[in-house]
């Protein structure tokens, strides 16, 4: 068999050339990291259950008319995307205090914001993805004044759509990441959402309980992982029914 070529891996996802020119196969591993890669576990079934969520939340956007990079999940662990140009950007929406904020401005964590908070850090990791300006991000020429018009608003829109989609099944949004592609088609360039849309990348409550459902688990040790995302998978009848990738092995005596 032809072994496919790959693009890139990432700490999460690796991509492969895919089967149509303008196609990627976007490949979600079991690997966690936090801290940028200083903590680092293998747990099984979080690659299987990202896809899933992955897959929800981005055919979701699609059929309310916010373009994203999805075209179709291939199996349990890939998806098919379209290529885009990544802007070196990563799109921060926070709704109530947590993480980094709370750390920079000293805001007690679940704080709710006067209103949904944009922020902007310079994807490197070497650098450990600064927090950034719209002035930087001009004067490097990361992005023009009318893609950040655009980044924006569609910023808002996931924002909008994934704190309804969460809230329906009693989960707060408190905030997330999405990165911004560019498609280009002849002379004319579309942003669409790409990356992944999974609790990898938001952080979850649960709204009664405040119980953590997101990568937070793992990076404060917090319980079991899978566990976590399973819970946001079936609220939202993703869950696949006795999927032995995500189920745990069974001891037999
Ligand atoms: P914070 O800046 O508080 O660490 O993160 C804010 C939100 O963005 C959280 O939901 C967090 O999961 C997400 N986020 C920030 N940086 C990254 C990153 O490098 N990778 C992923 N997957 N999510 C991130």
């Amino acid at each position: 068999m032809a072994r496919r070529k790959k693009i890139y891996e990432g700490k999460a996802k690796i991509l492969y050339e895919g089967p149509e020119p303008g196609t990627i196969v976007q490949y979600f591993k079991d690997d966690a990291t936090a801290f940028n890669a200083e903590k680092m576990e293998v747990i099984d079934g979080k690659g299987v259950l990202n896809n899933l969520l992955s897959e929800y939340f981005m055919n979701g956007l699609n059929t309310i008319g916010v373009p994203t990079h999805f075209i179709r999940r291939l199996n349990m662990r890939e998806q098919l995307v379209k290529n885009c140009e990544i802007i070196p950007l990563e799109v921060i929406v926070r709704n109530f205090a947590a993480g980094t904020l709370s750390k920079r401005l000293g805001i007690e964590e679940g704080t709710q914001l006067p209103r949904p908070i944009v922020e902007y850090c310079y994807k490197d990791d070497a650098l450990g993805d600064p927090l950034v300006s719209e002035e930087h991000i001009a004067a490097f020429g990361w992005a023009s004044q009318q893609d950040m018009d655009d980044v924006l608003s569609l910023a808002l829109r996931v924002n909008d759509f994934m704190s309804g989609v969460m809230l329906a099944v009693g989960i707060r949004l408190v905030d997330f990441k999405i990165e911004i592609g560019r498609i280009f088609d002849g002379d004319f360039q579309r942003l669409v959402i790409a990356d992944e849309i999974s609790p990898d990348s938001c952080r979850l409550w649960d709204i009664e309980t405040g119980r953590k459902l997101d990568k937070d688990v793992f990076r404060r040790d917090l319980g079991n992982l899978t566990d976590a995302y399973a819970e946001v998978a079936t609220r939202l009848g993703v869950m696949p029914k006795n999927s032995p990738q995500v189920t745990k092995p069974t001891l037999i005596n």
